[in-house]
């Protein structure tokens, strides 16, 4: 593979990973002789909907809407079963194809693994709050997150159930949490709709949340480039509604966050989130903790960025798996817990060094 041939954006990208000018990288010449350079053209792209599955999603959020509250998730959850019936196994993350390829280059260019603000990796907890049950008990994962120390991601919606109160957001704040966006409904299928909708609802939102909103998660992942279009329209910094891994669809195979290519958006990929674990694969307790810890030491030993998404209502049933796993999580040595929008800051304080560093020299390298 000549990286010289990589699409210019995948280049950067792994030029920002790696702390060095893109120029630096082009001179290189074959990196990894069996694979061809296209093992990664659009690997970072979020996947087109198909014409079938987009009908399906329109039509099931036409039929949830007119539904009760408690109804309307024991649909969606039927159907996601339904769907994961065949996806039994969690996926290695080893041979990620960005992983292998950021790591091939370190060992050649003898360059240091990112120092995330003098730490080795970076853990977020993000929870998406889909219903009226996971903002009543959002107060409780807050509580529990501080009593450990950890600041997270919480993202709203606005018109989908529950109000989000002024003062609450205001606490979360002020205490170091983060605001996020996950929609003015609950709409799986908002990726697909025409971009005057998808501005029209997120700016209704982003009006009623009345907040500094940096950051988003598409409902079910509906996302796409046009929905990511109109994201950077509305001012949002960055998305987290790709997978690093997946057994299904299409997943971006870097722990790393990323310019979103032709957009520019950041995007942190989500690693794992507990529906996961406990309603696609019916672990324990036990079990799901197991496997959660498991993936994050994986992603700490690369260097990456986990991201794990627990929603209240589920966190309300499994008390004992959430509580373990932040204890574990925040005696992790060497590892940065902080919330999305601080990993995107250090990002973009990254990438402006490297920008410097093309005016200054292209040979000397910086961490
Ligand atoms: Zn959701």
């Amino acid at each position: 593979m000549n990286l010289a041939k990589l699409d210019n954006e995948v280049l950067e990208n792994l030029a920002l990973w790696l702390g060095i000018p893109v120029k630096r990288l082009k001179v290189l010449g074959e990196v990894i002789p069996d694979i061809e350079e296209n093992h990664y053209h659009g690997f970072l792209d979020c996947q087109v909907v198909s014409w079938r599955e987009g009908q399906v999603r329109r039509l099931t959020h036409k039929i949830v809407k007119f539904l009760r509250e408690h109804n309307r998730y024991y649909i969606l959850d039927s159907i996601k079963k339904i769907r994961q019936l065949r996806r039994k196994k969690l996926v290695e993350i080893n041979h990620c194809r960005f992983t292998e390829l950021d790591m091939t280059l370190r060992r050649k260019l003898s360059l240091p693994p990112i120092d995330w603000r003098g730490n080795q990796a970076v853990v977020c907890l993000s929870h998406d709050l889909d219903c009226v049950e996971d903002y009543e008990f959002s107060r409780e994962v807050y509580d529990l997150n501080r009593k450990y120390n950890i600041r997270s991601t919480f993202n709203f919606l606005t018109h989908w159930g529950y109000q989000p109160e002024s003062a609450w957001l205001k606490e979360l704040d002020s205490n170091g949490f983060e605001i996020g966006l996950h929609g003015y409904t609950h709409d799986i299928a908002i990726g697909i709709r025409p971009a005057q909708r998808i501005i029209k609802e997120l700016s209704l939102a982003l009006e009623k949340l009345n907040f500094s909103v940096k950051g988003y998660r598409a409902p079910a992942f509906a996302v796409t480039p046009r929905l990511l279009k109109s994201l950077k329209e509305l001012g949002i910094k960055y998305d987290s509604s790709m997978k690093t891994v997946s057994c299904y669809g299409q997943a971006v195979e870097t722990f790393y966050p990323y310019r979103y290519p032709g957009i520019g958006i950041w995007e942190i990929p989500l690693t794992i989130q507990d529906d996961r674990v406990f309603r696609d694969l019916y672990l324990s307790d036990e079990e799901g903790l197991g496997v959660i810890k498991e993936l994050t030491q994986r992603v700490v030993n690369i260097g990456g960025v986990m991201v794990i998404n627990n929603h209240p209502r589920l966190i309300k049933e499994r008390f004992y798996y959430y509580e373990e796993l932040l204890k574990w999580i925040a005696a992790l040595d060497n590892v940065w817990i902080c919330t999305m929008s601080d990993v995107i800051e250090f990002m973009e304080e990254r990438e402006h060094r490297i920008i410097h560093l093309k005016e200054d020299s292209c040979i000397k390298t910086t961490r």
